[in-house]
């Protein structure tokens, strides 16, 4: 096959990008003194680069690409699409078999409480959606002061003003008058930042207190619903302790306030489940999904919505003035289904609950050893490694210096030694495409020891 790249120069490529293109989450800067690297093509877990160099792409892209790159049932099902229906929308009581079929698939393969779905672009439109959805459901009930949603600290629920509002980075909030109204944040279950001197089951349950501390503070019955992450990937791909959920759940319960579960990273076999929601114990009201949802091939995002929720909406809403031009587009549709299907093919969802992801959790035992590793978590495919210096008396790990900027420093040597692996802070987080094989974990894990070495 022939390349579709224009044969350029990577300094062609990269005096281009620098002139017009405004990169998302980007120092625009630093990224023209650096340019950027061009990601050319890519194959199962590997990337190349326009220097021809390979990289193992441990992120699967932006935590998406769950079946790796290049499969041809995905390929094929977006060209069939594409020359029998490229485009129709479901607005005006119109819709499509790929979106039809699609929001069928998703009732099967989503914990039973789900026979519904709300299309998106995106998973921060699918946030986007939860906000204006919890709150409408609320009103038709007849409680319009229902109308908080909380949140925590550290978490990421998307780009949008909804999306970054529900999320808790002080970066995000500080630019664009951000959080909107009505948004609360409470600590995140982060034992290494706010364990104290507790031990981790002990710390989840005092953590997920502080969400029945903020139902009270605001008031019970002005509280529409609390979001989360299972587990928090944008935040450093933090682990919760099991004690976290189940008394979440527990608390949402007692004051009748709607569980979201964000899904759009922990979703579609991600923790060795089909859903976070399932490996931590919870039966969320609405959950979000987009990425691993077509493994990023195309875009797509989407809302759950609980049996509850939308027999209100159904049934006692009348009109629910929300859309995107995009929802069920046929194409992404198409592509998602032939996902799924592989998913379930290739049983990636088993094959990470009971041998990738038990045997990376060991791999990472191992890398625990490693002198700049306080601390390594894993969770089905994701891991984190939390670089700190250890202290020789066995007693607990000081943080570097934010000024040192360890987690950069380490993403430098990933970088040049063909290994993509994200820094957040002090931690080096990965999520590798789930038909990671065994060998392929252990090849991985020989390329992030080499790198913490480097970092050292
Ligand atoms: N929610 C979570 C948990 C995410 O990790 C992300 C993106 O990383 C989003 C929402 C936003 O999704 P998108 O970037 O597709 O808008």
């Amino acid at each position: 096959m022939t390349s579709t790249v224009p044969p350029r120069t990577t300094r062609e490529w990269q005096a281009a990008d620098a002139a017009h293109f405004l990169h998302p989450f980007t120092d625009f800067q630093s990224l023209a003194k650096k340019g950027s690297r061009i990601i050319t093509k890519a194959d199962n877990i590997y990337l190349t680069d326009s220097d021809g160099h390979r990289i193992l792409d441990a992120m699967s892209g932006l935590w998406c690409v769950n079946v790796g790159y290049g499969q041809q049932a995905l390929i094929d099902a977006a060209t069939r699409q594409l020359k029998e229906l490229p485009f129709y929308n479901a607005f005006f009581q119109t819709a499509t078999p790929p979106a039809i079929e699609l929001a069928e698939l998703l009732s099967e393969v989503t914990p039973p409480q789900f026979s519904r779905v709300f299309f998106s672009g995106s998973g921060s439109e699918g946030n986007d959606t939860v906000v204006r959805m919890v709150r409408r459901y609320w009103d038709i009930l007849g409680h319009p002061q229902r109308s908080v949603i909380i949140s925590r600290n550290n978490a990421y629920h998307g780009s949008t003003m909804a999306g970054a509002s529900l999320g808790g980075m002080s970066g995000m909030h500080a630019q664009g008058g951000l959080p909107i109204p009505g948004i609360e944040h409470i600590e995140q279950p982060y034992w290494f930042a706010n364990g104290g001197d507790l031990g981790r089951d002990e710390f989840g349950r005092v953590a997920a207190g502080w969400l029945e501390q903020k139902i009270l503070a605001v008031g019970p019955d002005k509280v529409a619903a609390f979001i989360g992450e299972p587990v928090q990937g944008a935040g450093g791909v933090i682990v919760p302790p099991d004690t976290y959920w189940p008394e979440i759940q527990r608390i949402c319960d007692k004051y009748g306030v709607l569980l979201v579960s964000d899904e759009v990273i922990c979703g579609f076999g991600r923790t060795g489940h089909w859903f976070g929601c399932e490996r931590f114990g919870t039966r969320p009201d609405l959950m979000t999904f987009a990425k691993g949802v077509t493994s990023g091939y195309v875009p797509l995002g989407g809302v759950m919505v609980g049996d509850r929720i939308a027999k209100v909406l159904i049934e006692q809403g009348g009109e629910f003035e929300h859309g995107y031009t995009y929802s069920g587009h046929p194409v992404s549709c198409a592509v998602a289904l032939a996902n799924i299907r592989l998913i379930q093919e290739l049983k990636l969802v088993e094959r990470v609950r009971d041998d990738t992801g038990p045997y990376l959790a060991q791999v990472y035992t191992q890398l625990a050893d490693h002198p700049l590793v306080a601390e390594a978590q894993t969770c089905g495919l994701m891991g984190a490694l939390l670089l700190a210096r250890r202290d020789a008396k066995g007693g607990r790990a000081r943080p570097f210096a934010p000024e040192v900027g360890i987690g950069m420093v380490c993403r430098g040597h990933c970088f040049a030694n063909g290994l993509i692996m994200r820094a957040v802070g002090d931690r080096m987080i990965i999520a590798p495409p789930l038909v990671m094989t065994r060998a392929q974990i252990d090849e991985m894990a020989a390329l992030i020891r080499r790198c913490l070495d480097l970092t050292l």
